[in-house]
């Protein structure tokens, strides 16, 4: 008897010790990343959704995509025990950029609720109203030349819509639709939700300074409505990234498209393909992740 429980002693405290290894290691792996800026996006089939998280572990998710994959791929993204996010942001009430947010809304612990404030006219864009007013986070309107910074490097600067839509209900939701440019350090990537060509041409005509970039959201899952030649000219990307579910019943990504970037010789990468596609920056240039 007494053999025994000191034998569950020993074993005990071997698996404290164990417990405590990890987590050290844990903690110097986290240490270890600390000066990093990782930007995923995320595989959530034909819709979008990419987040943003600061050394400081600032969480932002733009977009949730479709419906509840979200959850899942937030899931591994993070660690088990963070069940919370600092800011989700509506580019659109479209269904697949908006109902994956109705899902994490569920799931997850929100501060603050971010779009252009534009009314969206479905249920889920209500479910997503009434999920946030439960969830009391802070709600806030985005407009034009905005800047939210997270961090000490993290700038998140409004470059569209160019009108604005709060309060209004509109019959064509893309043009509506938040174009955010990322930029930590010397990096920058652009988001751009479902903007079509016709903002593109005012963004180039009105802010062609502010459109160098280096990674690419391209717009509208690849369809032909978005990613003009002079878009492409202006932004000059190293890397366009597509999100867009496999076999998609609108024929996304178009070919003309995809002739379109590699004529620039941009790289290509669709999550289709390839899953998640996850980037790092240290400020100064930025890494992809492999799967
Ligand atoms: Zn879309």
């Amino acid at each position: 008897m007494g053999f025994d429980s000191r034998k569950n002693l020993i074993i005990w405290v071997v698996i404290v010790l164990v417990g405590l290894n990890l987590f050290a290691w844990g903690w110097v792996f986290q240490e270890s990343r600390s000066s990093f800026l990782r930007v995923i996006f995320f595989d959530v089939g034909q819709g979008s959704a990419v987040l943003i998280e600061t050394p400081q572990k600032t969480q932002i998710l733009v977009d949730g995509g479709p419906g509840p994959q979200i959850v899942e791929r937030l899931g591994q993204a993070l660690p088990f025990f963070d069940r919370s996010l600092d800011l989700i942001v509506s580019t659109h009430p479209d269904f697949d950029h908006l109902a994956g947010l109705v899902e994490v809304l569920k799931s997850y612990r929100v501060g603050a609720v971010a779009g252009t404030g534009v009314r969206g006219q479905t249920a889920e864009y209500e479910e997503f109203l009434a999920e946030a007013e439960r969830e009391r986070a802070d709600q806030i309107v985005l407009k034009k030349g905005q800047v939210l910074r997270a961090g000490s490097d993290l700038k998140i600067e409004v470059l569209a819509p160019l009108e604005d839509f709060a309060g209004r209900e509109v019959k064509d939701y893309n043009r509506s639709s938040l174009v955010l440019k990322v930029s930590y350090g010397q990096t920058d990537f652009l988001l751009t939700g479902d903007s079509p060509v016709s903002v593109e041409k005012e963004l180039v005509e009105k802010m062609r300074d502010k459109l160098d970039i280096e990674v690419l959201q391209v717009g509208h899952h690849g369809s032909q409505s978005s990613t003009s030649q002079a878009w492409l000219e202006a932004t000059s990307p190293e890397i366009a990234v597509i999100q867009v579910g496999q076999k998609n019943k609108y024929g996304h990504p178009s070919q003309e498209v995809l002739e379109k970037l590699k004529s620039y010789g941009i790289k290509i990468l669709r999550t289709d393909e390839t899953g998640d596609i996850r980037f790092l920056s240290d400020g100064y240039a930025i890494s992809l992740i492999s799967n």
